[in-house]
């Protein structure tokens, strides 16, 4: 038998009191109910990292739905419950916390999602996508902080390798392919021999999944801190190219993510600049496809649109002598991640210039007087106003203008 590993000292020291209260209160109410409960899942890996993560994931052989309603009765937060799946979230000032019945599931067909029933902790482990997601932890005052390790995670863990559970794997739930890779480049860890092997064989089984699981599971990789590494890999693996085969993970891709990253600091760039920036090299029928195919939302889709629309545009930008009004007109109306892409991807500096200029000062640009002004000033109400804003506009970005006098001073002249 291999010796037990306790971890209640480092729940203690990286978790904070809170939730660490939380969790202890937790575990006595489920004891004195003959219930047994666990912390599952990422937060397991992560302690034993070293690593932040306070997602709790709560598993418990019992019933998740009514503990979670009497630990909502102590912390007085809001609760959601899916009594389908014997889940429950509960929240409370800024804390979440997801609670699980421990169950099976089983798959229908490939790609299919999953049937459930409750089982033990046993069962709700082997479910799970790679061992070192597949560990849990008592919470239970008789077995607080015990480490429960029943393939190897631990193990796995030290060794760095992403391995599944089973062979038929990645064919249950070829989601896991995504997440396989996304794990091992951000942990710096490298996918088990058999897993890729697994994997490599398995990839046709990612057309069994919907493109709505595919887009949840690439916006997972550009949350990451640096994304290109998950799709540089997903390219390597024959991933990238399942999606699209015009996709391309590349070094260009990798400058123009860190690009994105400086300019945006020190938030992260959002997800549709990061999506134009990896869809810029397709055509307009290329692109359409994915976004229909990933079910894109209709922002993210006009982004990726205006993006490729924009690269026809840049011919005109180049030219260093353009008039800032000739710049406002070719860019104006495009959405603003779209112009952000393009000026990253351009290879004209000119161009960038003036995509630049447009983002940073010609959107803004508003002639001082008004409607009103000009009624005042003798212009009849009528489309003869806004031809005269129009021209107005133009004056001024052409810094013909720079003040409400000087464009008094010219529309005076105008009327003669
Ligand atoms: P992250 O740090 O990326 O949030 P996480 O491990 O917390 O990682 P979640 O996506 O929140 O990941 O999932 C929680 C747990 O549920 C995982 O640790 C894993 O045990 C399990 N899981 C999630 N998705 C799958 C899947 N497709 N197949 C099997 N198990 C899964």
């Amino acid at each position: 038998m291999s010796e037990t590993i306790n971890l209640a000292d480092k729940i203690e020291k990286q978790l904070p009191a809170e939730l660490v209260n939380f969790m202890q209160t937790a575990g006595k109410i489920a004891a004195s109910q003959g219930q047994n409960l666990y912390l599952v899942g990422g937060i397991v890996r992560d302690l034993l990292l070293g690593k932040s993560n306070f997602d709790l994931d709560l598993v418990v052989e019992g019933d998740a739905i009514d503990l979670a309603h009497q630990l909502n009765n102590i912390k007085q937060g809001k609760i959601t419950t899916h009594p389908r799946f014997k889940t429950a979230k509960l929240k409370w000032d800024k804390w979440s916390v997801d609670l699980t019945t421990a169950r099976a599931e089983t798959y229908a067909r490939p790609g299919a999602l999953p049937s459930v029933k409750p089982d033990s902790l046993t069962s709700d482990l082997f479910r799970r996508d790679f061992t070192i997601n597949a560990m849990a932890i008592g919470l239970n005052p008789t077995r607080y902080g015990e480490l429960i390790d029943r393939y190897g995670g631990k193990n796995d863990l030290e060794r760095k390798l992403i391995r599944i559970l089973h062979d038929k794997s990645f064919i249950d739930d070829a989601t896991r392919i995504w997440r396989g890779l996304r794990y091992e480049q951000r942990l710096n860890f490298q996918l088990e021999r058999n897993t890729i092997k697994l994997l490599k064989r398995d990839i046709p089984m990612l057309d069994t999944i919907s493109g709505d699981r595919i887009r949840y599971e690439l916006e997972c990789i550009f949350h990451e801190e640096r994304p290109e590494k998950g799709l540089r890999r997903a390219e390597e693996l024959g991933v990238l190219p399942r999606l699209h085969p015009a996709l391309k993970g590349d070094s260009w891709l990798a400058e123009k993510f860190e690009s994105a990253r400086q300019l945006t600091s020190p938030t992260p760039p959002p997800i549709g600049l990061y999506l134009a920036l990896l869809t810029y090299r397709l055509s307009d029928a290329e692109n359409e496809h994915l976004i229909s195919y990933l079910r894109l939302s209709k922002p993210i889709a006009q982004t990726l649109r205006d993006s490729i629309n924009l690269t026809v545009k840049l011919k005109l930008l180049d030219d260093p002598n353009i008039m800032s009004s000739n710049i406002y007109h070719t860019l104006h109306g495009y959405s603003p991640p779209a112009l952000i892409a393009n000026s990253l991807a351009s290879e004209s500096t000119v161009a960038r210039r003036h995509i630049q200029l447009f983002l940073d000062k010609l959107c803004y640009v508003k002639p001082s007087l008004t409607g009103n002004d000009l009624q005042k000033m003798g212009i009849i109400p009528g489309p003869q106003i806004k031809e005269t804003l129009e021209q107005l506009h133009e004056a001024r970005l052409d810094g013909k203008v720079s003040s409400k006098k000087d464009e008094m001073k010219l529309v005076k002249g105008w009327l003669g």
